[in-house]
């Protein structure tokens, strides 16, 4: 068997141990004579796998029972829509962050949404800085009595993350897409947190949304009822055909988070593997980094070469040596090398070997 360090951003590397069970499970589901690809979302043996999912990521943030977990579709991309359409009241202001490119994104989405009185209120703009940083809090300009404060927790693209999340008066709306379950947080803080799952959780196809439970009532009547988060909350994400197959895959990743010794366990791992090639782009001069030290991502390590024809061969070399997908994001181009929980810290030493002898040969 082959397996190669996979450095995509998502979908992203998976636990080997996680993908082995998967297998052994897939034909005959526990002695039920059938794979859970063909078991009925209604019945007790995919019931018992939701159930599992929910409760794991409800005690790995350690959440009680003010918050709700859902399941839903349509990539974190949906949720910059159903955020402001269930968020967002008639006559009120939102804030976001406007950090990098997916920030743009949901900011972009919010103003489509925000008609009739709504409106998009831009609290702190360092999109176009470089190298890329979040705001400090004193930076963010919020309205008082925001319906809510909207900030991406990580950056992909730009490879930035905020080291502490502001606070805010008004709920605080996260997209963790990049960052989830990757280090401790106070998740109590949060209205609510989405994440498409296919970095840190899983396989893409389902996303998680956290939401404090008074805010999933906050709909207006004009808003689908499919697209109402608390049309799911209600019926526990099984509304409609959930994504069994890629849930069961969270249930099994949250698992296996949980078996390393949970957040303050996978964190400290997390920090050592970004340490390792934030220390390897420090010591060179051939390789400049592209985010404020301050502003680093422990997730996605973005960083540039002399020369795009330079970076192009670094690239293509790395590939050669298996370290695949590290090729920066198209529309900001360099390196970047997405090293979610599930990366293992071997990789990140073979990169760090792989930078000193292309240097070496090269620089
Ligand atoms: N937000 C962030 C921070 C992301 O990294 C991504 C995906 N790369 C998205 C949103 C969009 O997610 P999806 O493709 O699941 O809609």
């Amino acid at each position: 068997m082959k397996r190669v360090y996979n450095f995509n951003a998502g979908p992203a590397t998976l636990p080997l141990e996680v993908l082995e069970e998967a297998r052994a499970e897939l034909v005959d589901y526990r002695g039920s004579g059938m794979s859970l690809l063909e078991a009925s979302h209604r019945g007790a043996a995919y019931e018992a796998v939701h159930e599992e999912a929910a409760t794991n990521i409800r005690a790995l943030l350690g959440l009680g029972d003010d918050h709700a977990v859902l399941f839903l579709q349509g990539g974190a991309s949906l949720q910059f829509a159903m955020v402001p359409m269930n968020l967002l009241g008639r006559g009120e202001t939102a804030d976001y962050v406007h950090t990098g490119s997916w920030a743009k994104k949901a900011i972009a989405e919010a103003r489509v949404v925000a008609t009739g009185g709504r409106a998009v209120n831009v609290a702190a703009d360092t999109s176009a800085e470089r190298p890329a940083r979040v705001p400090a809090p004193a930076e963010l300009r919020l309205t008082p009595g925001a319906a809510y404060v909207h900030v991406t927790s990580n950056e992909t693209i730009e490879g930035i993350q905020w080291k502490e999340l502001p606070h805010t008066d008004a709920p605080l709306v996260a997209d963790v897409s990049s960052d989830i379950l990757s280090r401790p947080v106070d998740a109590t803080r949060f209205g609510l947190l989405y994440a498409g799952a296919q970095k840190n959780l899983g396989p893409a196809g389902v996303t998680v949304v956290v939401i404090r439970k008074d805010l999933a009532e906050r709909a207006p009547d004009d808003v689908p009822i499919v697209l109402r988060y608390a049309t799911h909350a209600e019926k526990r994400s099984l509304y409609n055909t959930p994504p069994c197959f890629a849930i069961y895959m969270v249930m099994l990743v949250t698992r296996w988070i949980a078996a390393r010794g949970g957040l303050a366990s996978v964190g400290r791992v997390n920090r050592d593997k970004a340490a390792r090639l934030y220390a390897a782009i420090d010591a060179s001069s051939f390789y400049t980094g592209t985010a404020a030290p301050d502003s680093r991502s422990g997730m996605n390590v973005t960083f540039r070469l002399p020369s795009e024809e330079l970076e192009d061969r670094f690239v293509e070399e790395a590939a050669a040596s298996d370290l695949i997908g590290l090729r920066g994001h198209r529309s900001v181009g360099g390196i970047r090398a997405s090293i979610y929980n599930a990366f293992p810290v071997e990789g990140v030493d073979a990169l760090v070997g792989f930078m000193r002898e292309f240097e070496r040969t090269r620089g």
